[in-house]
């Protein structure tokens, strides 16, 4: 039996030092209770972000952890254990042993992840791949009936919003439902990945889904609760049993008694070919909007966006806004001027949402990521006591 998370993901222990300081993070206003008083999350307002937890200088707010539930799966002879990584993950695990932000452990995290007894790894790239197609491909569809063309009335309304942040859809859910059609209609990286996990990889393997148990490893908490939401049953099964933080995997190597620094490089298994790469840069703010952005434009011009410098839409500034010149293929090489915006901070994200909700909003494209600099700095990864 899986762990449910009926009441959130995140919790303030009894050890609450009643500083305050989490209440200044949150951005929803959930954590209640006032200097020298034992702190509380309301699991109803909460996004399950995890930042209150990562920026607690006492260490006492905590993740419900579903790593029994792994173990219980992986000594299972029954189940056949798939395992995906997320690409921020990989950038931030060697922190936990003692390695350089920034290290990639990649191949040392594949290699770790086959000690533990995981009967196939993945790399989340594939599937990030295939968010950016959906994500582009709708873009192009509600450009197409904002300038008219036949045969694209049914497509959403501008601007797009991207989809693949859980606690970005749970704030626009719950103080904004009139926004949700301008929000994309892909699945994130990991619940596309978790579909797949329980139709096309038994298929592939020769094995019964109901015997497929789908892990993920992620920079994030509020990825636990994606992974509940009850939408992602389409083929039967749950498309995600299990999430853990990168957090979380370093102590289950730990706990598991494995050497980081003397394992073996090794790879991801195969899935179903090459991914682009594009992933790569899914994990920081700007990036699911830039590789989007380079397929649309591909698609709406029949040229590529090899040489064109999108670089303004990355960055660390809480909005950050571009205008790309799209020459438009269908209309005979029109020029629409394509307004992207790029949020971090869902507070942030609210005045651009009202203009949006008020019919004077410029842009066609808005990016909103929930933490600070995107998935590097989630809620799931490594904290750094040293900086509080
Ligand atoms: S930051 Fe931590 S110790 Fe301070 S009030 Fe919040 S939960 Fe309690
Ligand atoms: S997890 Fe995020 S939304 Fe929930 S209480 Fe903490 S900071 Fe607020
Ligand atoms: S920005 Fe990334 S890590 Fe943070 S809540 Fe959203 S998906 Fe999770």
């Amino acid at each position: 039996m899986n762990t449910i998370l009926t009441d959130g993901v995140i919790h303030v222990t009894g050890k609450c030092k009643a500083c305050d300081h989490c209440t200044s993070i949150c951005p929803t206003g959930a954590i209640s209770g006032l200097l020298g008083e034992q702190h509380h999350i309301n699991a109803a307002k909460c996004l399950n972000c995890g930042q209150c937890l990562v920026n607690c200088p006492f260490g006492v707010i905590e993740e419900i952890s579903m790593v029994n539930d792994i173990k219980a799966a992986l000594n299972d002879p029954n189940k056949f254990v798939v395992v995906q990584t997320a690409p921020a993950v990989r950038v931030a695990l060697g922190e936990e042993f003692g390695k350089e932000p920034g290290y990639n452990a990649k191949g040392k995290m594949f290699a770790a992840l086959r000690k533990l007894g995981f009967d196939k790894v993945y790399d989340t790239e594939f599937t990030a791949d295939l968010t950016i197609c959906e994500e582009g491909t709708e873009l192009i569809h509600r450009v197409f009936k904002a300038v008219g063309q036949a045969g694209f009335e049914e497509s959403g309304p501008l601007p797009q919003f991207t989809s693949c942040c859980p606690a970005w859809i749970k704030y626009a859910e719950d103080n904004y439902p009139k926004i949700l059609p301008h929000l994309s209609s892909a699945k994130s990286p990991q619940q596309m990945f978790g579909a797949i996990a329980k139709t096309y990889v038994p298929e592939k393997l020769g094995i019964d889904p109901a015997k497929i148990y789908s892990v993920s490893v992620m920079p994030c908490t509020a990825k636990k609760y994606e992974s509940q939401r009850p939408e992602f049953v389409a083929s039967g099964y749950q498309d995600v049993d299990a999430v853990i933080t990168t957090r979380e995997l370093a102590q289950m190597i730990k706990d598991a008694g494995i050497n980081f620094d003397q394992l073996p490089e090794e790879k991801a298994d195969e899935f179903v070919g090459a991914s682009t790469g594009a992933a790569t840069i899914f994990g920081v703010t700007g990036g699911v909007m830039e590789a989007a952005l380079r397929t649309a434009y591909e698609v709406l011009s029949g040229q590529s966006l090899g040489n064109v410098n999108i670089e303004p839409v990355r960055g660390l500034k809480s909005v950050r806004d571009a205008t790309i010149e799209v020459p438009i293929q269908a209309l005979g090489g029109q020029k629409l001027p394509v307004k992207v915006a790029i949020v971090h901070g869902t507070k942030n994200a609210a005045p651009l949402i009202e203009d949006v909700l008020a019919g004077r909003s410029k842009y066609h494209f808005i990016e909103v990521m929930n933490c600070p600099g995107g998935c590097i700095n989630g809620g799931g990864q490594p904290i750094r006591r040293d900086t509080h």
